[in-house]
C-alpha cells in the first residue's frame, strides 16, 4: 500500500501510492462583494462545494479561537459560475483525560 502521508497538492492524507486528488475548487473570500475586484483566493478541494469548503475551513480556520461568520463564493476553476455560502466558523474546545499513574 506504501506510506501514508500528506499529500503536497490538496493536503490529504492518503496512501500516496494509490492516492487521487479530488476535483480542484476556486475559493474567494470577496471584499468588496465582487471577487473579480479584490478578495483573498483559495484552491480547495472535495468531491462537491460542501466538501471542499468543509476541507478548506478546517486547514484555514481551525485556530480561529473566536466564532465568525463571513462569505465564501467556490466555482469549478475559471469556466464555472460563482455559488455563495454562508461560512460559521466556532472552535469547540476538546477535553482528554489521562489518568496519572
Ligand atoms: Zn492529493
Amino acid at each position: 500500500m506504501g506510506d501514508f502521508e500528506k499529500c503536497q497538492i490538496c493536503k490529504e492524507f492518503d496512501f500516496l501510492s494509490t492516492h487521487k486528488c479530488a476535483p480542484e475548487w476556486e475559493v474567494v473570500y470577496p471584499e468588496n462583494g465582487d471577487p473579480e475586484d479584490s478578495g483573498t483566493y483559495y484552491k480547495a478541494f472535495g468531491i462537491d462545494e460542501e466538501d471542499a469548503l468543509d476541507k478548506l475551513c478546517h486547514n484555514e480556520y481551525s485556530d480561529w479561537d473566536y466564532p465568525e461568520e463571513f462569505e465564501l463564493w467556490i466555482r469549478k476553476p475559471v469556466w464555472g459560475s460563482w455559488l455563495k455560502f454562508d461560512i460559521y466558523v466556532q472552535s469547540v474546545p476538546e477535553f482528554r483525560f489521562t489518568k496519572k499513574e
